[in-house]
């Protein structure tokens, strides 16, 4: 007999079928025992009355792989509304072991710390798998966006030679005989990628060697990397920003109900407009809705992040806020100043629920005004070879963003640590999840 999915079943009533799964969980009521199998179509209860069968399973733990061929039967008050009853009963691979986690609990009662030393275990938690299952949703929807919109997807190196910014906190590698880098963003790469296709994006690794022990930043992380030719400014980048999430956020709430029902969340409202305000501007509102003044710094405070999306869901009922026009001092080398105030940049933030999950903006495209602001900062022009060639051959107006992924799962899904939306967190403290201490 073949295989097939629990969620087929619905439509075999009457039917013997085979399924074959995880045993989720056993729960013995008298002389009943009922069995929840899970595969990556649901999870469906088995009925057993037979006393052997129900010994026999008793011995096995949850985990353990089972081949179940039985009659499916109607029970609307299951998840899938139907069952199985009479079975034959294969174990496939016995789990003789029990896990030291409970995974049948609607929440791992555990510290995050557990979580992540067990972490290959606890993903398969449903919560956890649902948090994956959206992340792959909102990946899937980016994608289908922008390769509507006429975007080339590109891969770009993670292994470089050369600072991709200069001044940035990279890791280092041993190639071979030579030092090499592991690449921070795509920025570089993806403005070269202009010239050749002119609307890009990427999904890529980046790595940043920030000593930073928060809850939103990790060594390694994902990036949904954008750039575009031929803009006006960046109010163009914006909008394109814009209408991704919003896509991304309507097919979500459309296709995954049923995960976003089991983690309880409600996905952040972007149908209304997201309002842009100017950096001198976010600070004055934030002096006048809390009384700190943060007027004269250089940067946005995480407090007044914070403070800029309340003020967002509260006077444009949106969880989405644009803060724009940086300080030149606070912006990249290739960031493009405004032409009506030099000292600003067309640069911009998009923050959501509490922080900063996009930066982006207009970038530089004349040679000699890029070499110039590279030395500005400090930097050597000659160290940037590759990069400067493509101003000399013709590149257009140009800008983009970089968004990172599980930033943005963080906030869609209101998930306390970034942590949570990684599958194998590096950080201070982790190696892909495991602990250094560990390792060591
Ligand atoms: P932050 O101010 O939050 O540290 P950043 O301004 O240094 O971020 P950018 O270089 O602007 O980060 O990167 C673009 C996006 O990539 C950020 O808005 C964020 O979503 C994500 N990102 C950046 N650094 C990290 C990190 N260390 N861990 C996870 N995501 C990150
Ligand atoms: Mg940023």
């Amino acid at each position: 007999m073949k295989r097939i999915l629990t969620s087929e079943c619905s439509s075999k009533v009457g039917e013997v079928v085979q399924i074959s799964g995880w045993l989720f969980n056993l729960r013995t009521l008298g002389k009943i025992a009922f069995l929840l199998l899970r595969d990556r179509g649901g999870i469906i209860q088995v009925v057993l009355e037979d006393p052997e069968l129900i010994k026999q399973i008793k011995s096995v733990q949850n985990g353990s792989i089972l081949e179940v061929t039985g009659k499916v039967k109607s029970a609307p008050n299951t998840q899938l509304k139907v069952e199985i009853e009479n079975p034959q009963i294969k174990i496939e691979n016995p789990v003789l072991e029990p896990f030291t986690i409970d995974l049948t609990k609607s929440d791992i009662n555990a510290e995050l710390d557990v979580v992540l030393d067990y972490r290959p275990i606890t993903l398969r938690h449903p919560k956890s798998r649902a948090i994956f299952k959206i992340q792959a949703g909102i990946v899937q929807y980016y994608r289908e966006f922008l390769t509507q919109k006429g975007f080339t997807e590109f891969f770009g190196p993670n292994i470089i030679s050369a600072s991709s910014e200069g001044g940035a906190e990279l890791f280092t590698v041993n190639y071979f005989d030579n030092k090499a880098m592991l690449s921070q963003s795509a920025q570089l790469y993806k403005q070269m990628m202009v010239g050749v296709h002119e609307r890009v994006f990427a999904l890529m690794k980046c790595f940043r060697a920030e000593k930073s022990a928060t809850r939103r930043h990790l060594t390694e992380a994902t990036q949904f990397e954008l750039e575009m030719g031929f803009i006006t400014d960046h109010n163009d980048i914006m909008d394109i920003l814009e209408e991704t999430i919003k896509f991304i956020t309507e097919k979500i709430s459309l296709n995954y109900k049923a995960e976003l029902e089991l983690l309880g969340i409600t996905l952040p409202s972007a149908e209304k407009q997201f309002p842009r305000v100017t950096f001198k501007e976010a600070l004055q509102i934030y002096f006048e809705r809390t009384g700190v003044d943060e007027r004269a710094e250089i940067d946005l405070s995480p407090n007044a992040e914070k403070e800029l999306c309340l003020y967002a869901k509260e006077q444009f009922g949106v969880d989405y806020i644009f803060v724009e026009k940086f300080l030149r001092v606070k912006t990249a080398f290739y960031a493009k100043p405004n032409e009506v105030d030099p000292l600003v940049t067309n640069y911009f933030d998009l923050l959501c629920r509490e922080c900063e999950i996009v930066s982006g903006g207009q970038r530089i495209n004349s040679y000699t005004e890029l070499v110039d602001s590279l030395k500005l900062k400090g930097l050597n022009p000659n160290d940037f070879e590759d990069y400067l060639s493509i101003f000399k051959y013709g590149m257009p107006s140009h800008g983009g963003f970089g968004m990172g992924l599980e930033r943005l799962t963080m906030m869609m899904l209101g998930l306390s640590n970034i942590r949570e939306a990684t599958l194998f967190p590096s950080d201070l403290k982790r190696i892909a999840a495991k602990s250094i201490n560990q390792i060591k």
